[in-house]
């Protein structure tokens, strides 16, 4: 295919807002692609080189670009500065200058999308002595070929930023628009240039059908070929693979315990709800796999993971389902979530994180077992083969925490106890449900805590150190006891954390400088005047407070300059919400 062909359908999506017409316009595409072009074109149409589970990144800077569009278009650096600035998208920049250079010159070739596509895919390999220029190089090339809307888009999937909007379900429906299309009886409408399938049915169960397959693949290049190959018979060959991670089931909120059991039945398993992050480990002959719930491979920053899943889960050929959660090496103490999160990303001194920052596993599901999937048994066999082939080794790799009951009492029991050592509350499972992958049925639902919120005032701070320093942090908070104030409370957020809020340490400084009661050392009191939004996890007696409660984990929000002294959360309500937590 030309790469003109696909720029135009590029514009044309770039140009309406409209989902259906979105649609029809890819269907449109889809159905007169190649078989051998299809996987290719569905990346590229998402702006991919690489489907989505792939860690490869293009890993193409700016810089890199303006390069390649100064050798192309012979503009000098300066110049297409000047454009970027004027026109915000290095894509624009590149369609107004390469363009004009490539009228000029009659003989250049078309560009194809097989080219662009080889080009593109060689820029994450090259690596080390030379590379940069290489890389200008394959991307200065495609340039010098390119009309002017080829370039725009060229350099958009370079950068990694298409901007066509296409979402991954208008890319399902046009996959079902386009090869079901006869039966689901399609009808486009010329006025309003969209289709409508007639047979709503079983448009429906196609839609379904083709989102499944999606799912268990987690590859759209996969999909399409199969399904252009073979059509619906194609939906019955699309199987699990240990290697190729899947998109995993995920759990309704329930309001609390009573709503749970009535949501997913009774007697149900009632389980920990570990505070880490997800982890699908695939063992395929000898290798192990790891991938996250967004599909990023993570193998290689959990070796010891990989190390546990040999040595503790029995079998050649898995899928589980796992909670990754840390603790502190010393303590043994579990960790919230964001203490470990670091370990997601890193790619230098593995072995270090994995010693500083350790991960239990807690396996809470299997999807697969020596080769067959497990996706339609019952949960309660998809637990007891769990139970049957994991060897539980504590601080490394260990089956969820679980009970069967029909008890509300126990049901609370059990939920006291997560939340007394320290996890987020528990899930509820109906047995019998199947294992959905990528969607939110009703099959599991978790219930936790909710995060209430206070509005309280500032009457004191401490003077930062280090990078902190000239600032006031460590805000001390209190609640109103008539009209007095009450501390309850101390928060000592991040800075990151104020400034996704819009308020800054600067900020707050100043507007508390001027109501600096008294100092002593780093400390000062503050006359009570900023009001501030707090949310927590909990209220606990406390015997330092004068109020005589304190928040665990209290969370900055936001600034309530709306409110007013008399607005501040009363000892009256913090009592209330103490004695309603209880229950
Ligand atoms: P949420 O992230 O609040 O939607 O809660 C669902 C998440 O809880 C899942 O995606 C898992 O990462 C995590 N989780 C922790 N423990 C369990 C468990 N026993 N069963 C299922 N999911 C769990």
């Amino acid at each position: 295919m030309k790469y003109s062909e696909l720029a135009s359908i590029y514009e044309a999506l770039e140009s309406t807002s409209k989902r259906l017409e979105k649609t029809y316009l890819l269907s449109k595409l889809l159905k007169k692609t190649k078989e051998d072009d299809i996987d290719q074109i569905v990346l590229l149409i998402q702006g991919r080189l690489f489907p989505q589970w792939d860690e490869t990144k293009m890993g193409v800077s700016d810089r890199l670009v303006i390069k390649a569009i100064n050798i192309a278009s012979g503009n000098s650096t300066a110049e297409i500065e000047q454009e970027w600035k004027k026109l915000g998208d290095l894509g624009l920049v590149a369609e107004k200058l390469v363009g004009k250079k490539t009228q000029a010159t009659l003989f250049s070739k078309d560009l194809t999308v097989d080219k662009v596509y080889d080009n593109l895919r060689k820029l994450p390999t090259l690596e080390g002595h030379g590379s940069v220029d290489q890389k200008i190089k394959l991307i200065a090339e495609l340039l010098s070929s390119a009309k002017p809307l080829e370039a725009r888009y060229v350099v958009r999937t370079v950068l990694e930023d298409l901007r066509v909007g296409v979402g991954s379900g208008s890319i399902r429906d046009a996959l079902v628009w386009a090869f079901f299309g006869d039966k689901v009886k399609v009808n486009y409408n010329q006025e309003e240039k969209k289709i409508e399938p007639e047979n709503r049915e079983e448009y429906k169960r196609f839609v379904e059908a083709v989102q499944h397959a999606l799912d268990l693949t987690a590859d759209y290049g996969i999909v399409a070929k199969l399904i252009m190959k073979k059509g619906e018979k194609a939906f019955g060959e699309l199987t699990l693979e240990p290697g190729n991670p899947i998109n995993v089931m995920l759990y309704q909120k329930a309001k609390d315990l009573k709503d749970a059991f009535e949501r997913v039945g009774k007697p149900c398993a009632i389980e920990f709800k570990y505070d880490g992050f997800r982890m699908q480990i695939h063992k395929k002959g000898k290798s192990i796999l790891i991938f996250t719930r967004r599909l990023d491979n993570v193998t290689n920053q959990f070796p010891e993971v990989v190390k546990y899943a040999e040595q503790f889960v029995h079998g050649k050929n898995f899928i589980i389902d796992c909670e990754a959660v840390g603790f502190n090496p010393k303590s043994g103490k579990y960790l919230p979530f964001q203490s470990i999160s670091q370990r997601i990303r890193r790619k230098h001194n593995i072995d270090q994180m994995a010693k500083d920052f350790p991960v239990e596993i807690n396996v809470f599901d299997i999807m697969l077992f020596e080769g067959k999937s497990l996706l339609k048994e019952p949960f309660k066999a998809r637990r007891a083969i769990l139970e049957k082939i994991i060897k539980p080794h504590e601080k490394k790799l260990v089956i969820a925490r679980q009970i069967i009951t029909d008890n509300l009492k126990e049901a609370d029991n059990f939920y006291k106890e997560a939340l007394k050592v320290g996890e987020e509350g528990v899930m509820a499972k109906n047995l019998d449900g199947i294992y959905k992958p990528g969607s939110r049925v009703g099959y599991g639902v978790k219930v936790k805590p909710v995060m209430e919120s206070l509005d309280l005032v500032i009457v004191g701070a401490e003077w930062g150190s280090g990078k902190r320093s000239g600032w006031l942090t460590s805000y001390v908070l209190a609640c109103r006891k008539g009209d007095k104030f009450e501390e309850i409370g101390k928060v000592g957020t991040g800075i990151k954390e104020l400034e996704e809020q819009g308020v800054s340490f600067e900020q707050l400084t100043n507007l508390l400088k001027p109501l600096i009661i008294s100092e002593e050392g780093k400390v000062v009191r503050i006359k009570p005047e900023i009001i501030i939004e707090v949310k927590y996890e909990e209220i606990q007696k406390s015997p330092t407070y004068e109020s005589g409660y304190a928040l665990r984990f209290p969370r900055f929000i936001r600034l309530r300059e709306d409110k007013a002294l008399s607005d501040v959360s009363g000892l009256g309500m913090v009592e209330e919400l103490y004695a309603g937590q209880k229950k």
